[in-house]
């Protein structure tokens, strides 16, 4: 904590601190040219890919990403099994990330606008498509059908991530429980949703350890549900249960207390009013 007054600039610890960084951010936020505690985001996504390969191994003719957030993924699948890697599908580069669009409607159309198949790469081929997430499933089931209206032989959904059952209260929006497709479905369940052919998704372990980070130094909650600070009660969890649930309290200007042009007292805001009386 960093106080600035009259007598000038203190700092002091008021806790321990206790490292728990967002595994996600190796998984799939941070971008891929960076590095987090010393571990290549890059490299991370390539060694999920290689774990996800020996865990959930499948006969094929061609590994692809979803682009472009499986890619790294994608090539360490390839890397691992030997089969070959390539590209299916295209990318529309004026399309946002589709996780965080404000609604459904538009996240449907926003994936049938951001790829497009390459039929002639498709057609007759057994696929594995690897992506990092499944969250809502909107991309994947979208994908499935675009690949097998473009010839697809078989199709194989491989996640290098584990299902994500838990929202995230650290500002990731990730919505409520009801909105995760793997809410209350096994990963079998998910498939049949998505109309793939089998479906993998990397175990937790395998996840962690390609951070190489120790795993007490991480958050894994969305998939876990181990969060590293206690909840609310149910009833109040959701991904706002951090937020702020009503505006400050604007108490009425005393006569003659100072006011601003608006006519709301200067110590307007219950934090406000308690930083002036206790810098
Ligand atoms: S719950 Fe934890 S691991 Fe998941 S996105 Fe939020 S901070 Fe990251």
């Amino acid at each position: 904590m960093i106080a600035i007054d009259e007598e000038g600039l203190r700092s002091s610890r008021f806790a321990e601190a206790k490292r728990k960084s967002c595994v996600f951010e190796y998984v799939y936020l941070a971008r891929p040219d960076t590095s987090l505690a010393g571990r290549s985001v890059y490299e991370s996504r390539v060694e999920m890919g290689r774990r996800l390969a020996r865990e959930h191994p499948v006969e094929a003719d061609m590994v692809m990403p979803t682009p472009e957030s499986g890619t790294p993924a994608a090539i360490g699948y390839a890397e691992e099994s030997g089969i070959p890697y390539g590209s299916g599908l295209v990318k529309n580069a004026y399309v946002g990330r589709t996780f965080i669009a404000p609604n459904q409607t538009i996240r449907q159309l926003g994936i049938r606008l951001k790829l497009n198949p390459l039929r002639e790469v498709i057609r007759g081929k057994r696929i594995v498509v690897v992506d990092d997430s499944i969250v809502r499933g909107n991309t994947q089931r979208a994908l499935v059908r675009m690949l097998r209206e473009a010839g697809a032989a078989e199709i194989h959904v491989r996640i290098s991530s584990p299902p994500v059952r838990w929202p995230c209260f650290y500002g990731i929006d990730f919505a409520s429980r009801a909105e995760l497709i793997a809410t209350g479905l096994n990963p079998e369940e998910i498939r049949a949703i998505l109309g793939s052919d089998s479906l993998g998704y990397i175990s937790e372990k395998s996840m962690v350890e390609a951070t190489n980070q120790p795993a007490d130094n991480l958050c894994t909650a969305c998939f876990s549900g181990v969060y590293p600070i206690p909840l609310e009660s149910e009833p109040r969890r959701g991904k706002d249960v951090l937020e702020l649930e009503f505006p400050p309290a604007v108490e009425p200007p005393r006569p003659g207390s100072p006011v601003d042009i608006d006519n709301v007292p200067i110590s307007a805001g219950s934090g406000g009013a308690d930083a002036v009386r206790r810098p």
